[in-house]
């Protein structure tokens, strides 16, 4: 069978990109990693916003690095299940997520055999990389959306083009930008997107 061209995807970070962990890891010692499935609550417009990614045929990634694995807040099967309860909530809204890709391992972590470091962590590029290789993706096409530096400079790392990756940020863009631009929400960067998409 003969492979599939590329096509371009938009890959999105998932913890405060996605989903809220803002007042709902208060009690966990470093917030950020949600790794309880109960508490997933999606930010504000996202399942329309990605509906509407998805119109334009974009598949939907999600790369995350899930850092809490490594120091014990959770495991393996709560990362799933904390995905799966992402995709429960989008699904209302249309909208299935074409993989979702997570790195237990961090180097600051305690957990064998998670605290090292390793190529999938960002802002390592292995997971762009290992997602464009499976799923067929053009990585020169693609969006990244997240609201962290390391989001971004995996994405470039992974030869997303700097001008289609977007930083989340709530209030004054950092400087220098050495990536492409800032919205403040999934919602701004999906409408940039559109804008900006050949596949509109
Ligand atoms: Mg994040």
């Amino acid at each position: 069978m003969p492979t599939p061209n590329p096509i371009p995807a938009v890959f999105l970070d998932r913890d405060d990109t996605l989903i809220d962990t803002d007042g709902t890891t208060a009690d966990l010692r470093v917030p950020g990693d949600l790794l309880i499935p109960a508490r997933v609550k999606l930010l504000p417009g996202v399942g329309p916003a990605l509906r509407s990614l998805a119109a334009l045929g974009y598949p939907l990634v999600v790369i995350s690095n899930q850092g809490g694995v490594s120091r014990a807040m959770g495991t393996l099967h709560d990362v799933e299940a904390t995905n799966d309860a992402l995709r429960a909530h989008l699904l209302p809204h249309g909208v299935t997520l074409a993989a979702c890709y997570y790195c237990p391992f961090a180097s600051s972590g305690h957990t064998p055999p998670f605290n090292s470091d390793h190529p999938w962590r960002k802002p390592e590029p292995g997971m762009y990389l290992a997602a464009a290789r499976e799923l067929h993706l053009d990585l020169s096409q693609s969006w990244a959306v997240g609201d962290k530096a390391r989001d971004l400079q995996a994405a470039a790392a992974a030869g997303l083009a700097l001008k289609r990756c977007i930083l989340l940020t709530r209030g004054p863009a950092p400087q220098p930008l050495p990536w492409g631009l800032t919205c403040p929400s999934v919602v701004d960067a999906a409408r940039h997107i559109a804008a900006a998409s050949p596949l509109s």
